[in-house]
């Protein structure tokens, strides 16, 4: 039974919640929600089409919600009233805005059991994985309401001539951000990059995925309650293809997270329009494991970071490569780990894994495990969709004796399967690590980690995680976020992830002297005298 219903734990603040019910009486209704709640979601969404486009629950297959479709239209007034509230929202003080973000920190904290019903009613996933997602958007919003004026303040910087010249930098609101999100983490997504656009002094038009609607709009609505005004934050609905160009061709910035494929079309269209973007995207992330790693934490970390979510984590490993001395050891822990998760589709905590989101995860996860096994790949662990957990349930799956021409071997899967490899030397293992397009995430379990920060060096993706799956970075907000290569341009988190959302302006004021010759001083003396100067300066250890 949900938390949110259970006895102790406290029910939701929102009188409407309806919360699940008790799935093993009725397992059709176990999943529905009240309809007024559903529809005080749904209202929020940006549209007039009288269309609608239904989501369904992969817990159980059962239909959860119709969401109303935007049409073009819509989006140009959704940026019509998001550029009103800007103007606004941008005189509103520093302090004032940090101070809502904290409000959204002890919202998500204290409405957390409502947000985990319903992420996990649209995606799936494990409940200890929902978890994950309020416990971001605090984490995001924490950092950021407390960095504001470290991040955004005007900062002053030397001027080139001390004492005469002053600079100070001003970080000017972009405008109106586009946030265009894919569906595996919907509600940690629809926030996460939002906030720090907000505390920015912009507005922002989201574009959820369309699967998963109503954690987005959940999303929208705690930002509400916590004081953002509602106009400042725009969601519409409808196919990517159809409203990513309406809201590329209006947005003064885009952040978009998703696939490269798509990631390349967007990088394009902006272009088009000169305005900055950042891309999330794909990843085949690898773990090392040194001959002198603590097997049994590689071990534990090689499970959560293969199967968090099922696998449809950015972040995610798919390939592991194990030292010759410890590979034996390691995979049998693995294995027996792996082995004994317990998988289900159901709202409690009981599950260490729970089901893809949809068939079309179910088809591409099932279509890399037969072909890697048709062309000689063994199954150690796994390797079947288990339709008698959930419609699209796969379970987890090592593989092992991959080889280049499968397609698992160098293609993102985006699901719970990870494949095995030994290696002899560490610098072969950097190698094959490296190989391929991508550069998202990487971990590397040694017990020293001096040497773990050497080798760190030389692995081209955006994060590193030492003796950890991927939450010693991912966790950590004041660490930038993002891939290298075909992973995606820009970072989220950190002063990258809050300085995007900005323009940099330089005002420089100049005292006293003028920047030219003084005095009836010829055009060739003043040259004399600056370059003694610039000597000078230099000498002195200006920069
Ligand atoms: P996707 O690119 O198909 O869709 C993501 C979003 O883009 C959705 O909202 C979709 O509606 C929209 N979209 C689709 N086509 C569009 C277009 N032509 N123009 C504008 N918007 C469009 O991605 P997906 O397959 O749904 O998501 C999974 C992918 O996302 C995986 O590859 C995964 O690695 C990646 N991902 C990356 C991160 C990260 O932080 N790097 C995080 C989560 C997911």
């Amino acid at each position: 039974m949900s938390e949110a219903l259970g006895a102790g734990a406290g029910s939701p603040s929102d009188p409407t919640y309806g919360g699940p019910h008790d799935p093993e009486h009725d397992p059709r209704a176990s999943y529905a929600l009240e309809p007024q709640y559903v529809a005080r979601l749904t209202d929020r969404v940006l549209a007039t089409t009288g269309t609608t486009n239904p989501v369904f629950s992969p817990l159980d297959g059962a239909p959860l919600a119709n969401i109303p479709q935007s049409s073009a239209a819509d989006v140009e007034e959704a940026f019509r009233r998001a550029r009103a509230a800007q103007r606004a929202w941008a005189r509103v003080s520093l302090e004032e805005r940090a101070r809502i973000l904290h409000r959204v920190h002890d919202l998500v904290l204290d409405r957390q059991a409502e947000i985990m019903d319903l992420i996990q009613l649209e995606s799936g996933k494990a409940r200890k994985h929902a978890f994950d997602e309020p416990m971001h958007v605090a984490l995001t919003a924490r950092y950021y309401a407390r960095t504001a004026h470290q991040h955004l303040a005007p900062a002053r910087v030397p001027g080139v001539v001390p004492g005469l010249t002053q600079v100070e930098i001003n970080r000017v609101p972009k405008g109106v951000v586009g946030i265009i999100a894919p569906w595996n983490y919907p509600f940690t997504m629809a926030l996460c990059d939002g906030l720090p656009a907000l505390l920015a002094g912009n507005a922002v038009v989201s574009k959820p995925d369309a699967q998963t609607m109503l954690s987005a709009l959940l999303a929208a609505q705690l930002l509400e309650e916590a004081g953002v005004p509602r106009d400042l934050w725009q969601v519409v609905a409808g196919p990517g293809r159809v409203l990513g160009s309406e809201i590329i061709g209006r947005a003064d910035y885009i952040c978009f997270t998703g696939s490269t494929a798509t990631g390349k079309v967007i990088a394009r269209q902006a272009a088009e329009r000169l305005i900055g973007c950042s891309l999330e995207l794909g990843g085949k992330n690898p773990i090392l494991v040194l001959r002198d790693a603590d097997i049994e934490r590689a071990a534990e970390g090689a499970v959560r970071a293969s199967f968090s979510n099922a696998g449809q984590l950015c972040v995610s490993t798919e390939r592991m490569f194990v030292a010759d001395q410890v590979y034996d050891r390691f995979v049998e822990r693995f294995v027996a780990r792996t082995k004994a998760m317990s998988l289900g589709a159901t709202l409690g905590w009981d599950a260490d894994m729970g089901t893809l989101i949809s068939a079309d995860q179910l088809e591409t996860v099932s279509a890399h495990v037969e072909d890697a096994v048709a062309k000689g790949a063994r199954v150690l662990a796994g390797g079947n969709a288990r339709p008698d957990l959930a419609p699209y349930f796969f379970e987890p799956t090592i593989l092992e004796g991959v080889t280049p021409e499968m397609t698992c071997f160098g293609h993102e899967t985006f699901g719970p399967v990870v494949s095995l490899y030994r290696f002899h030397d560490e610098a072969d293992a950097i190698a094959r690590a490296n190989d391929g397009e991508y550069g998202l995430n990487a971990a590397i379990y040694t017990r020293d980690t001096r040497r773990g920060r050497a080798l760190a060096r030389q692995v081209k993706c955006g994060t590193v995680n030492i003796n950890e799956a991927f939450g010693a970075t991912f966790a950590s907000l004041a660490a930038p976020m993002g891939g290298m290569r075909e992973s995606g341009m820009g970072r989220r988190q950190g002063a990258e992830g809050i300085h995007r959302y900005t323009e940099p302006q330089s005002v420089g004021v100049q005292r006293l002297l003028r920047f030219g010759p003084v005095l009836g001083m010829s055009d060739q003396a003043y040259a004399k005298v600056m370059n003694a100067s610039l000597r000078l300066m230099d000498k002195l250890g200006r920069a």
